[in-house]
């Protein structure tokens, strides 16, 4: 079985169109969470998840967007944008969102947007953090978000190996325990401003599993320029740029 791991779109339709087209044959698409928030078309992309039989987890954003968890703690862009969503949200996207579970299991996979342990607010930023975790899931691999930042972090007897998810490379995570993020589609922050996605593989079977990391460059200008033109935080359509 193959999964397609996507996170933090970030209502970024370009993007997400790069990464659709960019796709190998997969079995499943996973995605973990900040579907909307920060870009321009939360309900263009909401529409493409649907059309991709995405499943998905709420995040942080997708749950201030529709008021179901508290924006106070955003910085100032990051309210501009969630209530510049909240008012634009369509009656669709608004029941999508509304339906989100916060924790998603299938077999031996668990999806969250920040960590098991707290899967809206959590950032899983350190190998210590990553290893309080591994008690807060059953399933051997877990898929997690909200950083924007590709890695991997293997549990092994010798403690927590990490591994930086670059660009075209795989992980090969064995028979291991696994905390695994595919960096942000539609808000990079490792550097690289292009769109970034992992694919996981179960073919031979759950102990031969591998994560490949993939990036796709997107027409960045367009969206952009859709931010600017709806009044978005320039702030924010500036760091595309950067993937900072
Ligand atoms: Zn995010």
């Amino acid at each position: 079985m193959r999964i397609a791991v996507l996170s933090d779109i970030h209502a970024n339709l370009p993007a997400l169109e790069a990464v659709r087209a960019d796709l190998p044959d997969v079995d499943q698409v996973w995605v973990l969470g900040d579907i909307v928030g920060y870009g321009p078309q939360p309900n263009e992309v909401i529409s493409a998840l649907q059309a991709m039989g995405a499943r998905s987890v709420l995040g942080n954003h997708d749950g201030a967007a529709i008021g179901t968890v508290d924006a106070a703690y955003f910085n100032p862009d990051a309210r501009a944008a969630i209530e510049w969503t909240a008012g634009v949200v369509d009656e669709n996207a608004r029941a999508y969102l509304a339906t989100l579970p916060e924790v998603r299991r299938d077999g031996e996979v668990t999806a969250v947007h920040g960590s098991p342990r707290d899967p809206i607010w959590e950032y899983i930023t350190s190998s210590g953090i990553a290893a309080a975790n591994f008690e807060h899931f059953e399933t051997r691999l877990c898929l997690f978000g909200h950083t924007h930042l590709p890695i991997a972090y293997r549990l092994t007897s010798d403690g927590i190996d990490v591994q930086p998810g670059m660009p075209g490379e795989s992980v090969r995570i064995g028979a291991a325990r696994a905390l695994l993020n595919p960096g942000s589609v539609g808000q990079p922050r490792d550097g690289l401003p292009d769109a970034a996605y992992a694919v996981l593989e179960l073919d031979a079977s759950i102990d031969d599993a591998v994560i490949s990391f993939h990036r796709v460059r997107y027409e960045i200008d367009r969206t952009q320029r859709m931010m600017r033109e709806v009044g978005l935080p320039p702030r924010l359509a500036e760091r595309l740029s950067y993937g900072r």
